[in-house]
């Protein structure tokens, strides 16, 4: 058994959390939202009055928090409060540079860190089934890696500090352009008179064939476990996705990659959340563009 301090009781940490205290953890939670420490506490975590309490005598602490600044603030905070030797692991989904700077933060402290965001979503997270991509030395990793296991169906060591945020945001960049261009598919093929069926039958198994057809097609049909079957609910929300969009782009601008189909897909992710549409899945980006037709 391990004494884990859980920072982060959202959607994502509470569900996660679950899973460590099913695994056998003693895990000690803070949020600041009370509904969140409410469930949390039915889940079996023990509840903590701040972060300072949930971070004493932790042997590992772990952040699931909305974005970079939170990360970084939350760092400054417990760090030098933090056991001798305790690991910190992130799993938020957040800019590289503040992964970078969360490291930092931890190694002035003497204390290993690895940055591992999650895909796989609520689902994944209540099925401990997420797959965490992981960035930070060999000898943080390998003492984070039996920690995430109640968590995670795949785990990837992806690189140094970093990596796992990386490899996060190209996958999503990747994933975010393939909705679009299937979306943009099924729209003409309704143009052309081809049914949905059709084009899934021949594109499911030629050239086009992808996740976002094969899994998580936009259109009703074809894949009944898809969210276009539930009238778009989540699922992956738009609002999730334009927010890994934009990291992708300030990643791009910062490193100096030439990214023009993760910008286009970043500006009609943005249109499409603009619409009200944030918690719609992201693959409703199909019914955006059908809007958009002249
Ligand atoms: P969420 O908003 O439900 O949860 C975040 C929690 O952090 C909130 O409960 C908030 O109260 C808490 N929080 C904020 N600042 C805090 C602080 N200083 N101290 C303690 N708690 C604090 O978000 P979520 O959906 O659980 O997502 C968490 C992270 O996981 C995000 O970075 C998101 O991008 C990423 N993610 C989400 C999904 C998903 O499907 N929801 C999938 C993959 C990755």
């Amino acid at each position: 058994m391990t004494t884990i301090a859980f920072i982060g009781l959202g959607n994502m940490g509470n569900p996660m959390a679950a899973n460590l205290v099913k695994a056998g953890h003693k895990v000690q939670g803070f949020d600041l939202i009370a509904e969140n420490l409410n469930t949390a506490r039915e889940h079996g975590v023990t509840v903590m009055a701040n972060a300072d309490a949930a971070v004493k005598d932790a042997e590992v602490i772990i952040t699931m928090l909305p974005a970079g600044k939170h990360v970084i603030s939350v760092y400054e905070d417990i760090a030098p409060k933090a056991a001798k030797g305790a690991l910190f692991i992130d799993c938020s989904t957040v800019d590289v540079e503040s992964a970078r700077k969360a490291h930092a933060i931890a190694a002035r402290h003497n204390l290993p860190s690895v940055d591992a965001p999650v895909s796989g979503g609520t689902g994944g997270a209540a099925a401990g089934t997420l797959t965490f991509m992981a960035g930070g030395s060999d000898e943080a990793f390998a003492k984070a890696e039996p920690i995430l296991k109640p968590m995670a169906g795949r785990i990837v060591h992806c690189g140094g500090d970093g990596a796992g945020q990386a490899a996060k945001i190209c996958n999503n960049m990747i994933l975010g352009i393939s909705m679009i261009g299937v979306a943009e598919a099924f729209v003409l093929a309704e143009k052309l008179g081809l049914s949905h069926q059709a084009l899934f039958d021949v594109a499911s198994t030629s050239s086009g064939q992808c996740w976002s057809l094969t899994t998580y097609c936009p259109v009703p049909g074809p894949v009944p476990s898809s969210p276009a079957n539930r009238d778009y609910k989540p699922g992956f929300a738009a609002a999730l996705m334009l927010k890994d969009l934009k990291l992708s782009q300030e990643a791009a601008q910062g490193s100096g990659a030439v990214t023009p189909l993760g910008a286009e897909a970043a500006q009609l992710y943005a249109l499409y959340n603009a619409q009200g549409q944030g918690g719609a899945d992201f693959s409703g980006i199909i019914n955006f563009l059908r809007g958009a037709e002249k």
